[in-house]
């Protein structure tokens, strides 16, 4: 069942006795020719390719001709997705790769008329076993650019930002569109990933929607799962005169993130304005991303520092005892395997919350630091100088976002990547306990629920 129309196999002797033994190459000139022994691997430069968004970051690629792709014969059996392989109902794998015998290779290797690839696998002491590969299955599988925009590459691209940057990139809809309409809905998802925030307007300026429902509960349900805290499911930032917490009093609060203390601090936070009538409180807001970014391109040596230093940051009050260390920029590990040609880096998170910062845990007294790490001032001068730099960019006008919490306004950031604060106010005479003159409701959600729902509304 070849086309020797449209694509043929080609096959080719195995020059290494092990290791990479695969390499299908559909061209459409040769003609097919069968598999007769194992020992043979498959040469595969297909025509089709993924068409990439161009808002990807890395498009450069993307104009790069069609190429012969080696598979590891264990990588390409391991991804058969075929219902004894994987289940059509659960989506889970029914086998462990460990399983896979490592000897396994192709014994037949057919392209269809439907231009899908057959492959018999064989292996000694084993059951030969069939997998069929659409031609997009084989290009992505072989393409780490396209296996990287499969899972990465949103209907928006990220874009780092500062006052000027974030003006006219800020999304902004009222409370029953994105209740009510899918494309205003996917507007601000896909705001909230581009530049790490975005607004939900008129909105009751209640703690509670007329159905009951907590507003800012409703509204973050809608992208995904609450992520319960010691704080709750929601819950409130009003000026009470025993703060627990440094955000319940009327002080300025410093840019910061959330529960950092936690291994798995939340992605996203959402916070209601149900009222206010203070004097000051404006809300600041300032992208980690872009500072960090700036470090990156000025001064390498400081980005390290901030990459490896680890920060503790503990909540150790009222019963409750969390800590957890990390440095202030996490990047993505695995990022780089992707492609050579991807940038040099990509930042997972920042971690920044001086409020809840612990005394250092780690490499800080001589007895800790390896020789061979120490700088001329030593790690912690090092992360030291670092850390300053990065303040003082955080801390520049031009790269902060202030808005002043309007009743009825929502607002939704990434809270590993957007830093919040609030201005220092003052509360009216009249304010009591009853009629809170600043009353703001928040929840969080994970950042894996909003991943996900950024790419199911991205179509990936
Ligand atoms: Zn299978």
């Amino acid at each position: 069942m070849l086309s020797s129309r449209r694509a043929v196999v080609r096959l080719t002797r195995r020059t290494a006795s092990e290791g990479i033994a695969l390499v299908p190459r559909i061209s459409t000139h040769r003609p097919a020719q069968p598999s007769r022994r194992h020992g043979y691997s498959t040469t595969c430069t297909t025509e089709h390719r993924r068409p990439i968004n161009p808002a990807a970051i890395v498009d450069a690629v993307t104009a790069a001709s069609p190429k012969d792709i080696r598979y590891d014969n264990v990588f390409l059996r391991d991804a058969c997705s075929c219902n004894l392989c994987v289940n059509p109902s659960s989506k889970q794998k029914s086998f462990s790769t460990a399983q896979l015998p490592a000897d396994v290779h192709p014994k037949m290797t057919s392209l269809l008329d439907n231009g899908d690839v057959m492959i018999k696998w064989t292996a000694s002491g084993y059951p030969d076993h069939v997998s069929t590969y659409t031609p997009q299955q084989l290009q992505r599988l072989g393409d780490p650019l396209a296996r990287y925009n499969a899972r990465w590459n949103f209907a928006k691209p990220q874009l780092l930002w500062n006052a000027e940057a974030l003006e006219g990139n800020l999304v902004s809809r009222s409370y029953d569109k994105y209740l009510s309409d899918d494309d205003a809905f996917k507007d601000v998802v896909m705001g909230l990933y581009s530049v790490g925030i975005a607004f939900v307007t008129d909105a009751p300026a209640a703690e509670r929607d007329t159905d009951g429902q907590i507003v800012v509960e409703k509204l973050a349900k809608k992208i995904g799962y609450i992520k319960e805290t010691f704080y709750g499911t929601s819950w409130d930032v009003i000026a009470l005169p025993d703060a627990k917490n440094i955000a319940y009093t009327s002080v300025n609060l410093p840019l910061h993130m959330d529960l950092l203390y936690y291994e798995s601090p939340p992605g996203i936070q959402l916070l209601h304005c149900v009222s206010n009538t203070a004097d000051g409180g404006e809300s600041v807001y300032a992208d980690s991303f872009r500072a960090a970014k700036i470090i990156h391109d000025r001064d390498p040596a400081a980005f390290k520092a901030l990459c490896t230093f680890p920060i503790t940051f503990h909540y150790d009050n009222d019963g409750h005892h969390y800590m957890h260390s990390r440095p202030v920029i996490e990047l993505d590990p695995f990022y780089r395997q992707y492609h050579p040609s991807m940038p040099e880096y990509k930042i997972r998170c920042v971690n920044y919350s001086p409020p809840f910062q612990a005394p250092f845990d780690h490499h800080v007294t001589q007895s800790e630091i390896e020789p061979s790490t120490l700088t001329e001032h030593g790690e912690f001068r090092e992360f030291l100088r670092a850390y300053k730099m990065f303040e003082e960019i955080l801390y520049t006008r031009a790269e902060q976002f202030e808005d002043k919490f309007m009743p009825g306004v929502i607002a939704l950031f990434m809270n590993r990547r957007v830093l919040h604060s609030r201005r220092e106010f003052k509360l009216g005479s009249s304010d009591t306990a009853q009629e809170y003159g600043r009353w703001l409701k928040g929840t969080y959600l994970d950042i894996d629920s909003f991943y996900s729902k950024l790419r199911v509304l991205s179509g990936l």
